[in-house]
């Protein structure tokens, strides 16, 4: 197994920061990580898993060892499907079309790997992986030890799991189970897909059909991390109690909001950042996309810092106009 050293990362986040790892390595299967893992404890290395590198900022260069997990393989069991970490998770929503297997539709073109989704618990038209999960199976980082985390283990909430909290940076997940379906459920919850569908002209959407029309909305909607760096949303939209959006709605009368299942409200940050002025707003070569204000761009240029320190100063006037403390979504190191 190959460890490349002083390795540069800027094809290995779609943020596009020219960083470097000071070891990188490719895990395609159990005695790859085993390696890896021991490579990393001789030398007393943290580890840093990458998937896709889509959802993380880089504060500068790692000093440990960036391990990409690439296991490969699906596998079928009736309606289940057992994914490798390193499956691409776009071919795994259409792979699972093509196989008459539905439940993955509205999460259609979200960039990353397999091994990622529960990460985050992906979500977006109204779906989140939840739904379809069933359990992960995964290495612990300093042990080496073989384990299974089910649904309920990964404490899965909004864009949230136990990945990102208490085990963030504790274990490698090399594969994930989802329970899909033969029978096509919609989730036609958000009016933009509706509209999608109408303008489309199709009134009973077959799977595929909402999976095509999610593709397009996203590729309108959002910039495109092959042309221009960007991790997708910056920020989670806040979630507000009855209370705080009632008092904010006296300042701001025309807020947008949508009720979630927990009865909180939830707002659009992307609504919050373009109404503090901020879209367009740069900081060195990082810029509020014109297209999308809850996405930061790299205009090519940009450094770490410069990502950091525009997203200090949207944080900074979003809660001065507003009163809201908004949370970043990506990951940072
Ligand atoms: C244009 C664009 C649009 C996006 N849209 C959405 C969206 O609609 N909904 C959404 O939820 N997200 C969205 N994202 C964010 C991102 O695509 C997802 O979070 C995705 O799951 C990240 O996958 P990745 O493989 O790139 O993970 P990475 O960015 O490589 O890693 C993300 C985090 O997961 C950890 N991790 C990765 N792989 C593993 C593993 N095998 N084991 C343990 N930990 C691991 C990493 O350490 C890191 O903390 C978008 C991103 C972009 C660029």
């Amino acid at each position: 197994m190959l460890f490349h050293e002083n390795f540069n990362l800027s094809r290995h986040n779609t943020l596009g920061l020219d960083i470097r790892a000071r070891y990188f390595c490719d895990a395609g299967n159990q005695q790859d990580l085993s390696e890896a893992l021991a490579f990393a404890r001789d030398r007393e290395l943290e580890i840093l898993v990458l998937g896709g590198g889509s959802n993380v900022v880089f504060s500068g260069d790692f000093e440990g060892l960036v391990l990409c997990v690439n296991f490969q393989g699906v596998q079928f069991d009736d309606q289940k499907v057992l994914v490798g970490a390193g499956v691409n998770w776009h071919w795994l929503v259409r792979h699972s079309l093509q196989k008459e297997l539905y439940g993955l539709e509205n999460l259609s073109l979200i960039p990353g790997l397999a091994g990622a989704s529960p990460v985050q618990n992906i979500g977006a038209y109204g779906q989140e992986l939840d739904r379809v999960f069933v359990a992960l199976a995964a290495t612990d980082l300093h042990t080496g030890e073989e384990l299974t985390f089910t649904k309920s283990d990964c404490r899965f909430g909004y864009r949230h799991s136990i990945f990102k909290d208490e085990l963030k940076g504790q274990v490698a997940i090399t594969q994930i189970t989802l329970q899909l379906s033969t029978e096509y459920t919609p989730i036609l919850e958000y009016g933009e897909l509706v509209s999608e569908l109408e303008r489309r002209e199709i009134e009973i959407p077959k799977a595929v059909d909402t999976s095509d029309a999610v593709i397009a909305i996203r590729k309108r909607k959002l910039p495109d991390p092959d042309v221009v760096g960007n991790v997708g949303s910056f920020y989670k939209n806040p979630e507000l109690s009855s209370q705080t959006l009632t008092s904010l709605r006296q300042r701001c009368p025309n807020v947008p909001s949508r009720k979630t299942e927990k009865g909180l409200h939830k707002v659009p940050a992307a609504w919050l950042i373009e109404q503090a002025g901020l879209k367009g707003e740069a900081v060195g070569g990082a810029l509020v996309s014109t297209q999308h204000a809850l996405v930061l761009v790299n205009q090519g240029n940009a450094s770490s810092q410069d990502v950091m320190a525009l997203a200090t100063r949207i944080e900074h006037q979003v809660q001065s106009k507003f009163d809201i403390l908004l949370e970043v979504e990506p990951v940072l190191y």
